[in-house]
């Protein structure tokens, strides 16, 4: 493998060259950020698994200590900004237009992202398709009304969680958990734009949840490359064309910050 340095020089060939990208991020590109990863959780936290948490069973047993878990992950992610890898993106996104970001992360920094480096103009091209959700939603549990809910959670009783301001029945985060199904328009519009696109950029994630994970496969048995960003090696180190161990920080700006004149020349 090519030194580090000519990894992310192989990267900013490639996104320059390529007609279509698709960015799939996961808890890893917000770690620099402070949000922290399943496997960084602190505290009380340590003592259970995330699927035993973030599952519809979890909640229909103990609404309230699942809430209580949202509560502390809505405090710690309202206390994290963007960190330079998702305003490069979102810099990139609205530049180049020809990216699409899909992310499996709940802490909406990649649209909070988008509006800041949009200013004036339409953030559009730079949102995410957050294929998990976002913790900021909340959903009524009877009538499916959803709503945004930015609001420190209460969990210090089955009575004090949040509830829906139509019908009152109890509310829950409007997120994707373990055992259901993502939004079908969603993955479809995700795996089409994959199947089109010259390259599929993984960030930060650890490429074992599904169907998450199948979106560079499918960009990668199309004919496109796969290119990683990622301490660590993954299960989807194989599918990828070029590698950069590295934190997001370290690579996502130097890679996608590609300035008024793209980068020149195809990798061969
Ligand atoms: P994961 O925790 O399984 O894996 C994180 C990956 O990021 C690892 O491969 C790790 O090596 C890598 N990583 C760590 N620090 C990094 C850095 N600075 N830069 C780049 N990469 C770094 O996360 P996942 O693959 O996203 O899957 C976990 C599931 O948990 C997802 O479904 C997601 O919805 C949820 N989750 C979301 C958040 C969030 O919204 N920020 C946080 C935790 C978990
Ligand atoms: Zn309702």
């Amino acid at each position: 493998m090519a030194t580090c340095s000519d990894e992310i020089d192989c990267a900013r060939r490639l996104i320059a060259a390529a007609p279509r990208i698709v960015v799939l991020t996961g808890a890893g590109i917000s770690a620099e950020s402070g949000v922290p990863t399943f496997r960084g959780a602190e505290g009380l936290w340590q003592r259970y698994r995330p699927e035993q948490l973030a599952s519809p069973e979890a909640f229909a047993d103990d609404p309230r200590l699942v809430w209580e878990w949202y509560g502390w992950r809505r405090t710690r992610v309202a206390a994290c900004q963007p960190n330079a890898a998702h305003l490069a993106l979102a810099r990139f996104a609205l530049a180049h237009g020809k990216t699409l970001i899909v992310t499996q992360n709940v802490d909406g920094l990649h649209a909070d992202a988008a509006l800041a480096a949009a200013g004036d103009v339409d953030p559009g091209p730079a949102l995410p398709i957050e294929l998990h959700g976002n913790m900021f939603s909340v959903r009524c549990t009877a009538c499916q009304r959803v709503w945004r809910d930015t609001a420190a959670v209460d969990a210090s009783s089955r009575d004090t969680l949040p509830t829906c301001p139509e019908c009152r029945a109890l509310a829950r985060p409007h997120v994707v958990w373990y055992g259901e199904s993502l939004d079908g328009a969603q993955i479809s519009h995700a795996l089409c734009q994959a199947e089109l696109a010259a390259a599929c950029v993984v960030i930060g994630t650890s490429g074992v949840v599904q169907p998450a994970a199948s979106i560079a496969a499918v960009t990668a048995q199309a004919g496109g490359e796969v290119i990683e960003i990622n301490p660590d090696e993954t299960p989807l180190t194989a599918l990828c064309s070029v590698s950069i161990r590295s934190g997001a920080v370290a690579a996502v700006p130097d890679i996608f910050d590609l300035g008024s004149e793209p980068a020149e020349g195809r990798v061969q």
